[in-house]
């Protein structure tokens, strides 16, 4: 404690003898030219009084054209309220401090976040507002999370950098520019990615780890069922496939989460540009027909699932008119030919719908009251749908296809009022008993008969 105070008071001594000794430099020189240093001390001291005058002036200039600057400070910001807490806390602690006015002063700009400089308008202490915070991207690269936010809002709802522009200066909010943002795009895609990568191995596992609890093996390998799927960039309406772009997905049956997905392009704009291949980063990867797109993608995941992951995908549920199953019998190699097709109830009941809709083009006197209407039509596939649902909770397989395929039969009698061969598990009047005589039957009953061939083929 002593030494301290000894070392306070040495110091406070040397910083004093220094300053005398500036003082008192002229004093030292000789007394014959005590006058003429008199003289040359008072105009270097007029020197000193006018540079000090002259920095002072500067100051308030500058001061004055930073509240210029201020003006040019306009528009809207999308400030981090975090940020700005901390703003206004080292604000508010200095103008406590000096008692003066904090005025804006600048803004460096990248995007739409930005530092925005502000001073005391007394001592020009500078307080800066960083308006966002920063995160780091996939590669390491740190990037402002406004702007990350901003483009990855564009990505999601199918917009581009000129939609962010236009909204954001209707709103006066500055904007990156073009190559920021598609720089900024290519990293969240990026990181997409990896996440995407991430979440599929974990629910490949996890598929692999219930089959294996289950006892599901082929071949000694944990086997499971999958649902696989596809779709386009353009609606084919069953007659144009020439879509550019196709995806398709394969789904595990218990998780509910995607296994594998992928993507095929016929098309890259930079390409049709003339742009070459190693100047863009090219997305097309495709040059067959689009309705091959689906078998493709389907047959490079079903290639990968035991080499790479360890299980096989030994049934699958898929749409009914796919030409997804013959490819995967023939083209994967050793236990392709075991796998089985499970048809999917939803895509079942839209093929039922389309033949019902295509049968009414084909024949249109069973439009009309009594007959095939829009709602008959609607009622038909409800209540397909519905015994397919009540079947599919039976335990007893075997026997809940028997039942299944007789209600899809009788369906169309149901339907139509005639309930001798309705089964009591889902027709109130069944259940009733309420037979025949109660129907006046209108005549539909080779209608019946048609449906009854029609719903044969879609059960078979
Ligand atoms: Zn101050
Ligand atoms: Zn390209
Ligand atoms: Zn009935």
């Amino acid at each position: 404690m002593i030494d301290i105070t000894i070392l306070i008071t040495l110091s406070y001594l040397i910083i004093n003898i220094t300053k005398n000794k500036n003082k008192c430099r002229c004093m030292m020189a000789n007394k014959k030219n005590q006058q003429n240093h008199r003289n040359n001390h008072r105009r270097s001291m007029q020197r000193r009084w006018s540079a000090a005058k002259y920095r002072e002036k500067k100051v308030k200039s500058q001061a004055h054209s930073s509240t210029e600057n201020c003006d040019k400070l306009e528009g809207s910001r999308i400030i981090n309220l975090d940020k700005l807490q901390q703003y206004v806390n080292e604000l508010t602690t200095h103008a406590a401090k000096c008692g003066s006015q904090i005025i804006l002063s600048g803004e460096q700009k990248s995007g739409l976040a930005s530092i925005i400089s502000s001073h005391c308008s007394k001592c020009s202490f500078i307080i800066p507002l960083t308006t966002s915070n920063k995160v780091s991207g996939p590669k390491g690269i740190s990037r402002w999370e406004i702007n990350l936010a901003a483009v990855w809002g564009q990505m999601c709802t199918g917009g581009g950098h000129s939609k962010l522009k236009d909204n954001m200066s209707i709103l006066g909010v500055p904007v990156m520019s073009p190559k920021n943002f598609i720089n900024t795009e290519r990293s969240i895609g990026q990181w997409w990615q990896n996440q995407l990568q991430d979440e599929m191995k974990e629910a490949r596992q996890k598929e692999k780890r219930l089959a294996i609890q289950r006892g599901d093996y082929h071949e000694g390998v944990p086997a499971i069922t999958v649902i696989v799927d596809a779709g386009w960039s353009k609606q084919s309406h069953k007659h144009t496939y020439n879509a550019k772009s196709g995806v398709g997905v394969i789904i595990g049956k218990e998780t509910g989460k995607i296994l594998f997905i992928g993507v095929r392009n016929k098309y890259c704009t930079a390409c049709s540009r003339g742009i070459s291949k190693d100047k863009h980063h090219c997305f097309k990867n495709w040059n067959d027909s689009s309705s091959q797109m689906e078998s493709d993608i389907i047959l490079e995941g079903f290639c990968q699932a035991e080499e790479v992951h360890g299980v096989r995908y030994v049934q699958f549920i898929g749409d009914g008119d796919s030409s997804v199953y013959p490819t995967l019998l023939q083209q994967v190699p050793g236990w392709g030919r075991y796998i089985e097709k499970l048809e999917c109830a939803n895509h079942s009941c839209k093929c039922y719908r389309s033949a019902l809709e295509k049968l009414v083009q084909e024949k249109p006197h069973y439009k009309g009251k009594g007959g095939l209407t829009g709602a008959m039509r609607q009622r038909l596939t409800s209540a397909a749908r519905c015994a397919i649902r009540m079947r599919s909770q039976e335990t007893d397989v075997k026997k809940a296809v028997k039942k299944l395929k007789q209600d899809l039969k009788n369906g169309p009698f149901h339907c139509f009022g005639v309930h001798t061969k309705c089964s009591p598990d889902f027709c109130q009047k069944a259940k009733e008993k309420l037979s025949e005589e109660h129907q006046e039957s209108i005549g539909n009953e080779d209608v019946c008969e048609e449906f009854s061939d029609l719903i044969e083929g879609t059960c078979n």
